[in-house]
């Protein structure tokens, strides 16, 4: 197996031949990226195909996998020292007079360490993307420092990364890994992939794993006890180097980049919501940030400092939120666009719309758009769904926000009442998770779908049959769509505000009252939610958290809460709240 129209050649390289595969332009920045254990080239062909049109891409074999030819003893033969020769090699055939941009994944990340660390690659190396593989070196470091200092946080850190690295003992064993991995554990490793980490499909693993896998486990064997047995004290990284840590790896730990600025001094972080294999599962955003980076360091150019404690995780992302013209929706396009997302904002009205993408680009949005769509009206959700899907990319996140009030008895409520606000509170929810989540899915790249319901949901009101029927019936297709997207990486969340000081009371309609005084309501109600005055912005932080943390429900303000825990504990009492008639 090869990468997709990449052209191959083989590089000399002391004892062993590198199989090298390229794409793109010549002329272009070159990418270098290195893959990891059990793996060969062919994990990036995915990123590979999303960076050859703006640059110059280059994979190799490791020596010892998939198309390269191993060493021979097999012993010493995979040491840092020999695979630093390899990537020089392969650098020097693959653009002479230029430094290259390096990515590494697991292995090809420790590899890369080494690299971007050492004096003999100094102006080989022009920027080191890092993915779910540290430096031995400071592996080394962080583990005597946690050794020689122990408080309960450092020792419990250890023992997780220690627990986390069991295969690594195991590789150490003699011939056991190789017979396993040229037997039994080579043949179910495409299931385990499949199942465990959702990988899989398109001729990866390619057939050459076992013998990769075998071969490999001399990385381990000619590497890891030794350095992390005697780090270098001079592991310092000479070039920029983005760190992009997936939060749910099953082999390292998060804590294990703790202090990472002492070796890498002009370090950019990122986050992703994912497990190991993010070359395969995440190739949109990991094609992202590389890109992002590199045409920084090309451009000399510092990346923007994005404010926050989201900004590592949702820099580059593409946030939908609909009835972004104002309120909640505003406040939560301007937080995401805040840490660095790309964000599109849609509302039924055109200007509202175009001032938030104005106020997302100012406040550090990577890009932001403003879109036109009524969420009740099918089609024009349809219409926007294929123009952002052709323009912008399948959102990362989507946020189902637009929503209107209405309160009234039941009985005076009209059919063509009802019809407007499930048409909007509900259908506008029920199109947005339709549309967008189906391309979500379609994708396979995860994602995460909030919708906003509200404190309504849980607390019944003889003033708001028909505002409450609509956002119990979001909470509760929320619960189900969660249940039904679990298994492709997409999380959805429910929101549910209590009162909260936007414009909604504005437009809200109250039913059973003429035109005067259901202004005279709507000037009350404002007053109310002013004096109340919980801001807009704190839905959007927890909006943020929510999608960080994937929650199932999040009710936001005290009385939301408050009313969940009444419903849940004390539905008597719950039901008596609901007989109060409100004043306004
Ligand atoms: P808001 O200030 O009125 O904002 C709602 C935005 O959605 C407005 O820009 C509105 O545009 C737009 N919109 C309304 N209908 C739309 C449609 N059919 N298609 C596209 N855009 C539409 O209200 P908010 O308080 O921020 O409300 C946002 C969400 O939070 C709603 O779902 C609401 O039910 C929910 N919520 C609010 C509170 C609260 O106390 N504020 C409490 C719980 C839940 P126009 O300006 O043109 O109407």
């Amino acid at each position: 197996m090869t990468v997709a129209g990449a052209r191959e050649r083989r590089v000399r390289a002391g004892d062993v031949e590198l199989c090298v595969a390229e794409l793109g332009d010549p002329a272009h920045p070159t990418v270098v990226l290195v893959h990891g254990y059990p793996d060969s080239k062919e994990v990036w062909s995915e990123v590979a195909a999303r960076l050859s049109g703006r640059f110059h891409v280059v994979l190799y074999d490791v020596r010892g996998h998939g198309g390269s030819t191993a060493p021979s003893p097999l012993r010493g033969g995979f040491t840092l020292e020999r695979l630093t020769d390899d990537f020089l090699a392969v650098a020097d055939a693959v653009s002479p007079g230029r430094p290259v941009h390096l990515v590494g994944h697991d292995w090809g990340s420790v590899q890369g360490w080494e690299f971007a660390t050492v004096v003999r690659t100094r102006g080989r190396i022009a920027s080191f993307t890092s993915m779910s593989g540290p430096s031995l070196d400071h592996f080394g470091h962080w583990i005597n420092s946690r050794v020689r200092r122990p408080t309960p946080r450092r020792a419990a850190q250890l023992l997780g990364q220690s627990a986390k690295s069991w295969y690594v003992y195991a590789l150490h064993t003699p011939v056991l890994p190789e017979l396993a991995w040229r037997g039994p554990l080579g043949r179910r490793w495409p299931h385990i992939l499949r199942r465990r980490e959702k990988v899989g499909g398109d001729g990866y693993p390619t057939a050459s794993l076992p013998s990769d896998a075998a071969l490999g486990a001399w990385l381990y064997r000619d590497n890891v006890r030794a350095r992390l047995g005697s780090p270098r004290p001079d592991a310092f990284a000479h070039v920029p180097v983005q760190l992009i840590t997936p939060l749910d790896d099953a082999f390292l730990s998060e804590h294990l980049y703790d202090g990472l600025e002492q070796w890498a001094a002009r370090l950019t972080r990122r986050t992703l919501d994912a497990k190991h294999w993010i070359p395969r599962t995440r190739p949109d955003q990991v094609a992202y940030w590389i890109t992002e980076f590199v045409e920084s360091v090309e451009g000399d150019r510092v990346l923007p400092v994005r404010s926050g404690p989201h900004a590592q995780r949702f820099g580059g992302q593409l946030v939908l939120v609909t009835g972004a013209g104002s309120g909640i929706g505003r406040a939560t396009a301007l937080a995401f666009a805040k840490a660095g997302a790309r964000v599109v904002a849609v509302d039924r009205d055109a200007e509202t719309a175009a001032e938030t993408a104005v106020l997302a680009r100012e406040a550090g949005a990577a890009e932001a758009w403003a879109e036109t769509a009524d969420v009740s009206d099918e089609r024009a959700m349809e219409q926007l769904a294929a123009k952002v899907d052709a323009e912008y990319g399948t959102p990362d996140v989507l946020v189902n926000n637009a929503g209107i009030g209405l309160s009234g008895s039941f009985l005076t409520t009209s059919t063509e009442d009802w019809r407007r606000v499930v048409d909007v509170n509900l259908f506008g929810v029920i199109h947005g998770c339709r549309l967008f989540g189906a391309r979500m899915a379609e994708r396979g790249q995860g994602g995460h779908i909030v919708n906003i319901a509200s404190a309504a949901a849980f607390q019944p009101s003889r003033a708001l049959s028909a505002y409450a029927t609509s956002k119990a019936a979001v909470l509760m297709l929320s619960e189900c769509l969660r249940a039904e997207l679990a298994g492709r990486g997409i999380g959805v969340t429910a929101v549910c505000p209590g009162i909260v000081n936007t414009g909604i009371t504005g437009t809200a309609r109250f039913t059973g009252v003429d035109a005067v005084e259901e202004r005279r309501l709507r000037m009350s109600a404002a007053r109310w939610y002013g004096v109340r005055n919980y801001p807009a912005e704190k839905v959007a932080s927890a909006v943020l958290d929510a999608v960080v943390r994937d929650r199932a429900v999040v009710p936001v303000t005290p009385e939301a809460r408050g009313a969940r825990l009444m419903s849940r504990w004390m539905p008597g009492a719950s039901r008596r709240l609901a007989r109060v008639e409100p004043r306004l």
